[in-house]
């Protein structure tokens, strides 16, 4: 079991002390510095991370509903894949037995353009309710990490191997990952991302086939189909293990400057 439960900070406050701590823990020290510097997704310079200044690599043209897990706006016929994915061929699922206990499908969230993509393992019990991914403490803690590379959640997508919340946050069974991870690589070729980043074992495992342990692949660049993707450990752990959160931001820091280099003209 590595995801965790609870729900995220309400209190705007509170939420900007906990971001500023995480600053802190990662090594971030000159806040001016941070934010003097470059997206690594639009090259604008940035506003500190809770600022509205959403930025997608292709031209938004339409905002559409939350039917395909809450996209807002983006290329058209991403959005319309994206729906499709969702609506007609996820539908009501009853494929594997996590149809049984759950309360909604936790499709994917963020931009149909993403430029950098996060796969998670599951929806944990605040997920489930919300029907969104990663909004519950380790959510809270992804969003600081995102904030911290100068990103706003809705620049990113975020989806999970498996759509369904595993009863009593259990590991997802291999047969249930079976099922369910034709979804993700669906989602995945029509997003397009130029980087993925893997949270945790069960994500690296099911989307790279990588046995070994989560301690010794994170750091090391993967490939999937050719885009690039990140082994990090899984921001549940990081509640657990503070200290790796330094580690995390080491990854990062790598997703970052690839994310550069992939924009940068020439
Ligand atoms: N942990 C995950 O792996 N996914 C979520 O959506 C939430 C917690």
């Amino acid at each position: 079991m590595t995801r965790g439960g609870g729900s995220g900070n309400a209190d705007p406050r509170a939420a900007l002390v906990e971001h500023l701590k995480f600053l802190r823990e990662i090594g971030v020290r000159e806040l001016r510095a941070l934010h003097s510097l470059r997206s690594p997704v639009s090259g604008a310079v940035v506003a500190p991370p809770h600022a509205p200044a959403a930025v997608s690599r292709r031209a938004s043209a339409v905002a559409i509903p939350s039917a395909a897990g809450a996209v807002r706006a983006g290329d058209p016929a991403r959005i319309a894949a994206l729906a499709a994915l969702r609506d007609d061929e996820i539908g009501d699922c009853r494929r594997c037995r996590l149809c049984e206990k759950r309360t909604n499908i936790v499709f994917g969230v963020g931009s149909p353009d993403a430029r950098l993509m996060f796969v998670g393992e599951g929806p944990g019990h605040d997920e489930d309710v919300q029907g969104i991914p990663f909004v519950g403490r380790a959510g809270q803690l992804l969003t600081d990490i995102i904030g911290a590379m100068r990103m706003k959640r809705e620049e990113v997508y975020i989806a999970n191997i498996v759509k369904c919340r595993p009863p009593e946050n259990r590991t997802p069974e291999p047969d249930e990952i079976a099922e369910c991870r034709g979804f993700l690589e669906r989602q995945i070729a029509i997003i397009e991302p130029s980087v993925i980043v893997c949270l945790g074992a069960v994500a690296v495992g099911a989307l790279l086939g990588a046995t070994g342990g989560i301690t010794k692949i994170r750091g090391t660049l993967r490939e999937y189909k050719g885009i690039p993707v990140m082994p990090t450990f899984h921001p549940a752990y990081l509640l657990r293990s503070p200290d790796k959160k330094r580690e995390v931001w080491q990854d990062m820091q790598k997703v970052m400057a690839l994310l550069a280099s992939a924009t940068a003209p020439g």
